[in-house]
């Protein structure tokens, strides 16, 4: 899940339904959660109803695809202790993506973090569990065999690191090529750059060169 750097922005709306553009701009139109990219609901991180204000609060806002804000997450936490966020946490470092498309919690993690990992994940079903034939889990499985045979055309020259630019726009799942390029420096420096996916929170990725 790629995690995010929330900057400060200067509108504030009465209605939190006039954040959708200024969310797509920070974040790009990719689903904080699942990172498709569908048609964005604004969603809330703790649920509007929760608390007076929440709605319309741009620190509680993110974006969600139907699937994963309407289907899944609804408003069943209450708060934001307990689980792991893509716009305060590390939430790449926090789940293994695995070839078959399945998704677990990084076992390096500290028990607290992992089962906050552990927590987000059943919330928004980031993983489908054996039932493979679900969306999530067989779509990341099709992107691991698409950024594969790509890893493989840019090893052997068939492609440059401008033609996997362009590609980009069309990456579904950026965890996906996060994991399949991670030993690719020059096409990592792709998927971190801001003109392809806006404010990932590079400084976790700093000290891997
Ligand atoms: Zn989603």
């Amino acid at each position: 899940m790629r995690p995010v750097d929330r900057l400060d922005i200067e509108n504030s709306y009465s209605t939190y339904k006039s954040y959708l553009k200024s969310l797509i701009e920070s974040f790009g139109q990719f689903c904080s959660y699942c990172e498709r990219p569908d048609k964005m609901d604004v969603e809330h991180v703790v649920p509007k109803s929760k608390e007076a204000g929440l709605e319309v609060e741009w620190t509680n806002l993110l974006l969600g695809c139907s699937r994963c804000n309407r289907d899944f997450k609804k408003d069943k936490n209450d708060r934001r202790e307990g689980y792991l966020w893509p716009d305060t946490d590390n939430t790449f470092h926090a789940f293994t993506y695995e070839e078959t498309g399945r998704v677990f919690a990084n076992p390096e993690l500290d028990n607290a973090a992992r089962q906050a990992a552990e927590n987000l994940k059943v919330l928004v079903k980031l993983d489908d569990g054996l039932e493979v034939q679900k969306t999530l889990n067989l779509g990341r499985r099709a992107e691991f065999r698409r950024a594969n045979l790509i890893k493989d055309q840019f090893a052997n020259g068939y492609i440059d690191i401008e033609g996997i630019m362009i590609m980009l726009d069309r990456v579904s799942y950026w965890s996906v090529w996060m994991t399949v390029f991670a030993d690719v420096p020059e096409v990592k420096a792709c998927l971190l750059d801001s003109d392809c996916f806006p404010n990932t929170a590079t400084h976790y990725f700093k000290e891997e060169g």
